[in-house]
């Protein structure tokens, strides 16, 4: 059989085995509902409780101040329309980036739709926000920031420790999306500033269909589903065991994991970065050059179509990415690459490589041996490559510039 090696972990990650070993037990035998006051009741409980600390220790946060939904996406849209339904009183200015996942984008799109008003923050060509931009923006009717700690397709983490200093005293509310920095680099909400925030299951190699919402004590949403009042009355609908006790699991391999993780993954990084550059000429980083997560790595290649390179890619066991997974059936270009201020070629010949935890030194070396032979093949037969090669390289003003 082909080797096939997976470098798509900011899509999803690979569940791990010990995080499946842990959630067997709650659909074999624990399949109470955590509600009931019976042993089977009792033990599902327990489990969910227990998952609750595993995930505040990941984040430095109070068990009190975890509520289980059903994924990132969830999270996003409850912190977001749970504040702007609790504090719409006192204003109805939002503040987030142009480069924030769909799960913001959308929903702050529809709070518009219904009367907020949402200033969409510009990004510098490595996708960082300015503070003296997001300053100048806040005024008496600002109530919520939402800014994500790192971007899930260029990989550039955002200065969220000074954007909730900030926040904080302008008296402004601060949410970010963590799903793609949690178990990569250390998250602690009291540190960073932190009055809410994502993550998600499937992100941290734990199950699909369950994350996470952190909401600070202090800090009042109105609910998004109603119902009998489980997780406080904040999320109501019978648990999804198995998943949050997966998810638990997961953050406390995270938590133990993480130095590791980093260290390795920050390796193959860079050397997956400096083979590219090296030996694909007319090939460019998109992202911060050091701001940036530790698994990702992100490119752009003069006079290639990022479809034909993935699947090319495929066809040699290597699963990666163009754009972002959410985009990327969509024909229209990232919106993260517009930002950044790539026109449309460069940004539809763009190639996402988001190692994981099991990647090893061979399969970069494969992969990267791999990306340079496609590359070179697609460029002989392609319309865009030749004539247009010159000033294409010229406009992007050199590799140093990145
Ligand atoms: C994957 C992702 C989400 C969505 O999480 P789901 O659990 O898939 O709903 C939200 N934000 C970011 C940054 C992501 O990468």
């Amino acid at each position: 059989m082909m080797k096939r090696i997976y470098m798509d972990n900011a899509a999803t990650t690979q569940i791990d085995p010990e995080v499946v070993e842990a959630m067997v037990p709650y659909f074999k035998y624990k399949y109470g509902n955590a509600s009931s006051l019976h042993s089977f009741g009792r033990e599902a409980y327990e489990g969910i409780e227990k998952a609750r600390k595993q995930v505040a220790e990941l984040i430095g946060a109070s068990q009190n101040e975890i509520t289980f939904t059903s994924g990132g996406t969830e999270s996003d849209n409850m912190a977001i329309k749970g504040i702007a339904y609790k504090y719409r009183d006192r204003g109805k200015h939002i503040i987030t980036s142009q480069i924030e996942h769909p799960a913001v984008l959308e929903t702050c799109n529809f709070l518009e739709s219904v009367g907020f008003k949402v200033t969409y923050l510009p990004v510098d060509k490595h996708g960082l926000i300015d503070i003296e931009s997001l300053t100048r923006c806040i005024t008496k009717d600002t109530i919520l920031i939402t800014i994500m700690h790192a971007n899930n397709e260029i990989g550039t983490i955002e200065p969220v420790r000074e954007i909730g200093e900030i926040a904080h005293e302008m008296g402004v509310i601060f949410h970010t999306d963590a799903v793609q920095t949690v178990g990569k680099i250390p998250v602690d909400v009291e540190k960073l500033n932190i009055d809410l925030l994502t993550l998600s299951g499937h992100k941290i190699y734990g199950p699909k269909g369950v994350g996470v919402l952190y909401k600070k004590d202090s800090v009042q949403i109105q609910p998004l589903i109603h119902g009998g009042g489980h997780e406080r009355g904040l999320r109501s609908g019978t648990e999804n065991v198995p998943g949050i006790v997966g998810l638990g699991k997961a953050a406390e391999l995270s938590k133990n994991r993480l130095p590791d993780d980093s260290a390795k993954l920050t390796v193959l990084r860079d050397r997956f970065i400096n083979r590219v550059l090296n030996e694909i000429e007319d090939s460019f980083l998109n992202g911060h050059p050091t701001k940036r997560l530790p698994n990702n790595a992100h490119f752009r290649f003069s006079g290639i179509e990022g479809e034909s390179l993935i699947l090319s890619l495929d066809d040699k066991g290597i699963a990666a990415s163009t754009g972002s997974a959410c985009s990327s059936k969509k024909l229209a270009p990232s919106h993260v690459l517009m930002a950044i201020g790539l026109n449309e070629v460069q940004a539809h010949g763009s190639l996402r490589i988001s190692l994981g935890r099991n990647n090893t030194k061979e399969d970069v070396e494969y992969a990267c041996d791999s990306l340079v032979e496609v590359v070179n093949r697609l460029r002989e037969i392609s319309p865009l490559w030749g004539k247009g090669r010159v000033t294409a390289a010229a406009s992007e003003g050199g590799r140093s510039e990145d």
